[in-house]
């Protein structure tokens, strides 16, 4: 087995919409960043390379690379998903917490489950998505941010 742990920081800036975890939520604030920002997915990303010792998001996915300007982060993932399997694993189970003063990520939380284990072909119960505010100190909350952060266990022996 092998575990792997992600973290993510994107800034919060006016107008929307916000996507998280594969989903648009409706609100008035975006993140910015080279790609579309989804830093969920970002997260989660890293976990998964740290996990077969890959490096990081942006050694394969440079900001500075034109390619990746505006990039579905979705894709990034899949991506990713198969480079896990390249090298002989499959995903046993995956955690996440974001971070967000607002929008409240209550409602949302098992829609993004959904879309996350849509991506990487996993059940439901497979994908954890916990929500936290920054009890309005930091800068997630002075709403000044949101990050992710994610862990996974990969395991050699599972059936497909
Ligand atoms: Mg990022």
């Amino acid at each position: 087995m092998r575990v792997g742990i992600g973290h993510d920081t994107h800034r919060l800036a006016p107008g929307g919409v916000l996507r998280l975890g594969g989903v648009d939520l409706p609100f008035a604030w975006h993140l910015v960043g080279h790609s579309d920002a989804d830093v969920l997915l970002h997260a989660i990303t890293d976990a998964l390379l740290g996990a077969v010792s890959l490096g990081d998001i942006g050694e394969f996915y440079p900001d500075t690379d034109p390619a990746q300007r505006g990039r579905d982060s979705g894709e990034i993932l899949r991506e990713t998903l198969r480079r896990v399997h390249q090298a002989g694993y499959r995903v046993a189970n995956l955690d996440c917490i974001v971070f967000a003063q607002e929008p409240k990520l209550g409602p949302h939380k098992l829609a993004m489950r959904q879309r996350i284990a849509e991506i990487l072909g996993l059940a439901l119960d497979q994908v954890g998505v916990k929500a936290k505010t920054g009890e309005g100190v930091g800068p997630v909350g002075r709403q000044e941010a949101i990050m992710a952060e994610a862990v996974v266990l990969l395991a050699t022996d599972l059936e497909d």
